[in-house]
């Protein structure tokens, strides 16, 4: 089903980091709403879905605005101290409607013109790549990190049948680290994965980020709870994946491939550098 578009005028486009985020100084999100609707998406718990008719997935708002508020929030931000975006939050900057509308496009290159003094990209789409020109001319200031939350597709279409292939999300990150771009894969929020699966990220990166229901979801688990996501694994036969514990197993697969140095867990992954 398509979602629903509209656009839409917004106040401002940079709100201030907090919660889990509270290491940025701002978060930025191009669009409310998000078309890839993963089930356990935790967004679906705050005000701005819950407070909707259509359900969660089935509409996206375009801050049409936004490039011309990041024009004058971005500098007047930088005169109050150092300026870290996480962009997004609480949708995906490259969902399919980037296609059309090129906002995250615009916005970076306006953060081209008020650069942050850090970006932090964070989508499950292969678009991101349509703008390595783009991120390469933000040099060490951005990273971009890429949701692999597991490495089978069977899996991937139980949680999220309408976020885009797995496979194509390993290339897109091979395609950005060779264009130099800083990147990291984001194991988040852990899904069921094979054993191959730290071998498969090696190959394409050299950072990675592990999180799962119970660190990452702003709520010690329990939004995750009230969105029904332990009985969609009850109902496959994986509960065993269900559990505070199951991080520590992929932690210690991944350590067979990658220094302690290159894993980060939950929040630490998404921090700005010092
Ligand atoms: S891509 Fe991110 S924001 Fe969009 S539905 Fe999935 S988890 Fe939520």
């Amino acid at each position: 089903m398509k979602p629903s578009i509209q656009s839409r005028t917004s106040r401002t486009i940079l709100t201030k980091g907090s919660g889990f985020l509270n290491g940025y100084s701002h978060t930025l999100n191009p669009y409310a709403g998000c078309a890839f609707g993963c089930s356990y998406c935790y967004v679906r718990r705050m005000p701005i879905a819950l407070f909707r008719e259509e359900d969660w997935g089935e509409w996206v708002d375009i801050k049409e605005n936004g490039v011309a508020l990041l024009k004058k929030e971005v500098p007047k931000a930088k005169k109050k101290g150092k300026v870290s975006i996480f962009m997004s939050s609480s949708t995906d900057p490259y969902q399919p409607i980037e296609y059309k509308t090129e906002l995250t496009r615009n916005l970076l290159e306006a953060m081209i013109e008020e650069t942050p003094d850090f970006l932090f990209l964070q989508t499950r789409s292969p678009l991101v790549t349509r703008d390595i020109d783009l991120l390469k001319k933000l040099g060490n200031n951005v990273l971009v990190s890429m949701t692999v939350e597991t490495d089978l597709e069977s899996v991937r279409k139980i949680f999220a049948p309408q976020a885009p292939p797995i496979p194509a999300r390993l290339k897109a990150l091979k395609e950005l680290r060779d264009a130099g771009i800083p990147v990291q894969a984001a194991i988040a929020p852990l899904l069921p994965c094979s054993e191959e699966f730290p071998e498969k990220l090696h190959q394409t990166v050299n950072r990675v980020t592990l999180d799962d229901f119970f660190m990452g979801d702003g709520s010690g688990g329990k939004r995750t709870e009230q969105l029904g996501i332990r009985k969609q694994f009850e109902e496959h036969g994986l509960s065993d994946w269900y559990d505070r514990k199951a991080y520590l197993k992929i932690k210690k697969r991944l350590l067979e491939k990658y220094s302690e140095g290159n894993i980060f867990i939950s929040q630490e992954g998404f921090y700005p550098p010092e």
